[in-house]
């Protein structure tokens, strides 16, 4: 048959939108996009005439059509932002991401959508209210700090704090912590934004208490110390201890800013994993510091929000800041927020239901039975597609806290019989859901830490279509 006879057998987008409109899928989908999609698969269908990959009428017939159809339709009308499984064992995984919620603070979201609320509205009074009265008190309770504020993010956090104090004056910062974050947030570029100026001192590896000293003059507005977040030097390397640069900003009547990055609530070095020695934020209030600030979604597992903590006069001075309005939390994240930071009144409950605390806690035991436990399921429903072994490995914290910690984990390593690992990583990309993971000696490689035994049915079956179809 000559291609021109083959268009001819196309049906129309009528008739197919007739074929399948009793589809679940189909009925919940609005209507124009269907149409939409039929169109755009009939000019598939088109180029693969002209191609020559259609060569018979036989492949056009409705019913031969209509379960291409409907996988194309399901391919495409999917919402673009997706859950995704995390099998690579970084649990703060910044692409993926960083924290997902505790179960509290995923209800009091949802709350705070359906309802009304007194977001801005005292109670007390029945006047206005401030949005941020919901968290302050909460913070400064967890932390010791006098006052605080919360806004959209910890870059914007660090950028309003630099405004409101240090606006055409001199900032003082260690060489060694200059730091990029990643995407477009380097120290340098987020103080010439501010309007501050940076005065570097020190050098690459060591900077000292009389380098600092030396650089202040008239045009000083204050000390900043940055988390070297992403990156550790090691070797000849000296840091200035915050205690010292307070006494030394005390001597000069300079205020002391903080950075903290991640910054935590729970002290990890003091339950059990000794290595994990990061001051926590109560121990960087305790030091003396002026202002700190640290993200939402990082250590703490909490919403997307930057949390802006210190003494009460300079937080008072960053809140009448009118570049408070643009960087302003949401009722969403203000919900979430209060909701994490209730269940750090009982460290226990913390460690317990806030996910990034508890995986980052669970312990080599826990890790090791997980991982048999799905390696088990993995070879009751796939041994004959599937090579399957264990071995221990390291997962890592991620979002730039502990960076270069290893903690101790068993790995599920996979090996298609029928495929290559490479092939296999990729498939898993279009699995419903997809599910990421990371390649090791030559084995597709899944981290239980960051999987839920929950979401072990949901793994295999895409491991499941990955390697069989379907
Ligand atoms: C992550 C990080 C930031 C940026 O915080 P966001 O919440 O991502 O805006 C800033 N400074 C340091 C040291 C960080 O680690």
């Amino acid at each position: 048959m000559n291609t021109k006879n083959l268009f001819k057998h196309l049906p129309s987008v009528d008739a197919i939108l007739n074929a399948i409109s009793s589809e679940k899928i189909v009925a919940n989908l609005p209507r124009p996009l269907v149409r939409d999609l039929v169109n755009d698969f009939l000019n598939l269908c088109r180029e693969e005439i002209r191609s020559q990959i259609i060569t018979n009428g036989e492949q056009l017939k409705l019913e031969n059509l209509k379960p291409k159809i409907m996988a194309y339709i399901r391919a495409h009308s999917r919402p673009h932002f997706r859950r995704v499984i995390n099998g690579t064992g970084v649990v703060i995984h910044t692409n993926l991401g960083r924290s997902i919620l505790a179960e509290s603070a995923i209800e009091a979201v949802v709350h705070a959508c359906r309802h009304y609320s007194n977001l801005e509205f005292s109670l007390k009074t029945g006047k206005r209210g401030s949005r941020y009265s919901h968290v302050e008190e909460l913070l400064c309770r967890l932390t010791g700090a006098e006052a605080g504020l919360v806004v959209n993010n910890n870059a914007s956090a660090v950028l309003i704090i630099l405004d409101t104090l240090a606006k055409g004056k001199e900032v003082i910062v260690s060489r060694g912590q200059l730091v990029e974050i990643g995407g477009s947030f380097r120290i340098p570029e987020v103080m010439a934004k501010s309007g501050a100026i940076l005065r570097e001192v020190g050098a690459t590896n060591r900077t000292h208490l009389r380098d600092y000293e030396k650089a202040i003059g008239p045009e000083t507005a204050a000390l900043l110390k940055v988390h070297t977040s992403n990156y550790r030097i090691i070797g000849f390397h000296k840091e200035v201890q915050l205690k010292e640069l307070v006494a030394l900003g005390q001597k000069y009547g300079l205020p002391v800013l903080e950075d903290m990055g991640s910054g935590n609530l729970f002290d990890f070095s003091a339950s059990g994993y000794s290595f994990m020695h990061e001051p926590t934020v109560q121990q960087v209030i305790k030091a003396g510091v002026s202002v700190v600030s640290f993200s939402g979604d990082k250590l703490l597992g909490g919403p997307q929000a930057g949390i802006i903590l210190g003494q009460k006069e300079v937080i008072d001075k960053i809140k009448k800041n009118p570049m408070n309005r643009a960087v302003r939390i949401d009722k969403m994240t203000l919900a979430a927020l209060e909701a994490t930071l209730r269940l750090y009144l009982d460290m226990d409950l913390a460690r317990e239901k806030i996910p990034t605390v508890n995986m980052i806690t669970l312990s080599e035991q826990e890790l090791k039975q997980k991982a048999r436990r799905l390696k088990n399921r993995l070879a009751r429903r796939l041994k004959d597609h599937l090579e399957l072994k264990l071995i221990p490995n390291h997962s890592r914290v991620g979002g730039g806290a502990f960076p270069e910690q290893d903690l101790p984990t068993t790995l599920v390593a996979i090996r298609p019989r029928q495929m290559s690992i490479e092939d296999l990583k990729n498939r898993l990309l279009h699995t419903e859901p997809p599910l990421v993971g990371r390649l090791e000696d030559d084995y597709f490689c899944l981290d239980p830490r960051t999987i839920a035994l929950s979401e072990y049915n949901l793994v295999c079956e895409a491991i499941e279509q990955a390697v069989v179809g379907g």
